[in-house]
């Protein structure tokens, strides 16, 4: 079964389900200075990481190369995850 995340999850089903990749939830029990890998399938949302500040970042693929192992990401913070999400939504 697709894994959706917050935005995605919004969208398709309505706010009243729980997102399968919740990223509010997920990054407050991230520990500093780590991330955790997910795959959203509507907007290819790929990871979520906190610093060592405690600043919550995103990170979607970037670039032409979709090998996993090698694949590159762009970090952005929440509120540019709130934004880009609805401009890469393709569903
Ligand atoms: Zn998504």
């Amino acid at each position: 079964m697709a894994d959706f995340c917050n935005k995605c999850s919004a969208h398709l089903f309505g706010t009243q389900l729980t997102a399968d990749i919740d990223v509010y939830r997920i990054s407050e029990e991230l520990q500093l200075d780590t991330y955790e890998v997910v795959l959203c399938e509507g907007c290819g949302l790929s990871a979520i990481g906190k610093d060592k500040a405690g600043q919550i970042y995103v990170a979607y693929p970037e670039g032409e190369n979709f090998d996993p192992v090698a694949q590159e990401v762009r970090w952005y913070t929440l509120d540019e995850y709130e934004e880009i999400n609805k401009q890469k939504s393709n569903i």
